[in-house]
């Protein structure tokens, strides 16, 4: 998955007191695209001036920082984050890396004012928050607590394929917590929901920090309970099917949890 780096080990813990040292990394995005070197690497704090700007996290005892302020670039490109998952010279680490920042850099830009007050937030001195100097409010950065459901019918898993897409894999159920409701309630009203089918013997499978929607993915593996006879949401889904272990067609790249959970059947 996306977030499985290792042997790299990534330390998001938050130190305000860092200042980048020359080998630092400098994310500076311009709207949804970062600046990338001509091999397509982040640049170091040695190639930036100035090189200043918001600690994220680091990577291997190297630390990250998210440039605010437009920067002197030394030669490079700025590459769209869309186009980040499927450039091919991009290493998984590094669009990891700049999905994280992306995510970070969101917040930041949503919670410029107080949404109680109206007032200018501050960067919080010990934590990754913004307070409010006036009402004393504290936004931390928000996450979507969302379920990703596999549904087993013998040995057949429900794929389907969500509807208002160009390009368009198979997938498995997918939805957001709302509020009230636990995760294993999420997956019984969203495959219910969508493809009008009960299930049974929820089981969590593993979990996986989705940055591009500021998610949190719970994945949890289901049987179907009842009738097997699909009813599907045409204004969510264009497609949903029990497909057999041969007919199961994983996704072009192995980043989402949707897809360890696809193989993972497959392959049982
Ligand atoms: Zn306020």
């Amino acid at each position: 998955m996306i977030q499985d780096i290792a042997p790299h080990h990534f330390d998001n813990h938050f130190d305000p007191s860092r200042r980048p040292d020359r080998d630092s990394r400098i994310l500076y995005f311009r709207e949804e695209s970062l600046f990338l070197l001509p091999d397509f690497s982040f640049p170091a704090a040695r190639d930036m001036k100035p090189a200043s700007g918001e600690y994220l996290f680091s990577l291997d005892g190297i630390s990250y920082f998210l440039s605010i302020d437009a920067p002197c670039l030394p030669e490079g490109r700025f590459l769209p984050m869309g186009k980040m998952r499927t450039t091919a010279a991009i290493p998984r680490v590094q669009v990891f890396l700049a999905w994280t920042a992306l995510q970070i850099l969101r917040w930041i830009r949503e919670n410029t004012y107080c949404g109680s007050c109206g007032n200018l937030l501050r960067p919080s001195p010990s934590e990754r928050a913004r307070i409010c100097p006036s009402c004393g409010r504290t936004i931390y950065p928000r996450l979507n607590p969302a379920v990703i459901a596999a549904v087993t019918w013998k040995d057949r898993l429900l794929l389907t394929r969500y509807a208002g897409r160009a390009i368009s894999y198979y997938a498995l159920i997918a939805g957001f917590t709302e509020v009230g409701e636990t995760l294993e309630e999420t997956v019984q009203r969203e495959v219910l929901e969508e493809t009008g089918l009960r299930v049974k013997n929820i089981r969590y499978y593993k979990s996986q920090p989705w940055a591009m929607a500021s998610d949190i993915l719970a994945g949890f593996f289901c049987e179907v309970d009842g009738s097997t006879d699909i009813v599907m949401d045409r204004t969510e889904l264009k497609e949903a099917f029990w497909a057999e272990k041969k007919d199961i067609i994983l996704q072009p790249d192995d980043y989402s949890l949707t897809n360890e959970m696809m193989k993972v059947f497959k392959e049982s």
